[in-house]
């Protein structure tokens, strides 16, 4: 195979970078990625034991058999190097996909999206941007600035997500019915209700045209200030009182 001086050494560069970043990552990260796993899994303690270290084996194995088939991608297409680099900068897209089939509410902080962002988008900016960097890389500005472009569109269409909705760029008459938190409910006068959230006592008189105001209704017929519960649904969505799942608002 006739590989072009520039690929190889950007090939070596990767190559060291990418094995600092997996001894990195299996120190540091795999607790990272284990503690996110378990949160989105908040049933997975009653399933037992072995249940979950079958899980668990499917997601390391998975995660090495991508490393290694990558590593191996990357040498088998060497000359198309930009192209790979394209497809690894792909790496918001997973994220927006889940954000939409689970409708997840606020999964990144706006913060940790633009600081990941810069800081991946800086060392193919640098290698193939600056004139004299230390690969002596041909720059090539154009392509500079079509990796900018498409890493900025995947970051600004997850900071939409984060601002409407995770499916604001769906049309609304494809989107599935929604539960209304607002639903109307046989209204028990003589009781009055506490939020258990706040712990302060919910007014559950006649409600004005004012909805963001007044209180919610979960599917488990438990009430909430609606603030509370927003705040709470940031967090988790499960029922505050009863530990049932909630639907997406
Ligand atoms: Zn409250
Ligand atoms: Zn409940």
């Amino acid at each position: 195979m006739v590989v072009p001086e520039d690929s190889e050494s950007l090939f070596n560069a990767f190559a060291t970078a990418a094995f600092f970043k997996f001894v990195v990552f299996s120190i540091f990260e795999m607790r990272y990625l284990l503690a996110i796993w378990k949160a989105s899994r908040p049933l997975s303690n009653g399933e037992g034991w072995e249940a979950m270290r079958r899980e668990l084996s499917v997601l390391y194995s998975r995660f090495y058999g991508i490393l290694l088939g990558g590593i191996l991608l990357m040498y088998e297409f060497l000359n198309h190097l930009r192209l790979i680099l394209l497809l690894v900068y792909s790496f918001w897209i997973p994220q927006i996909i889940t954000n939409v089939v689970r409708d997840s509410r606020k999964p990144l902080h706006p913060h940790y999206i633009l600081g990941i962002t810069v800081t991946r988008l800086a060392i193919p900016l640098y290698i193939f941007g600056c004139p004299n960097n230390f690969l002596r890389i041909e720059p090539d500005h154009s392509w500079c600035v079509c990796l900018a472009i498409f890493v900025g569109l995947q970051a600004a269409i997850l900071l939409l997500q984060h601002y409407f909705g995770s499916m604001w760029f769906i049309p609304r008459q494809f989107l599935p019915e929604k539960y209304c938190y607002y639903r109307r409910f046989t209204q028990d006068t003589n009781h009055s209700t506490d939020c258990v959230i706040c712990m302060t006592a919910i007014d559950l008189s006649p409600r004005s045209n004012d909805c963001m105001a007044c209180e919610c209704v979960t599917p488990c017929d438990h009430f909430f200030h609606s603030g509370c519960l927003q705040r709470w649904m940031d967090i988790k969505m499960e029922c505050p009182t009863c530990r049932r799942p909630l639907p997406p608002a």
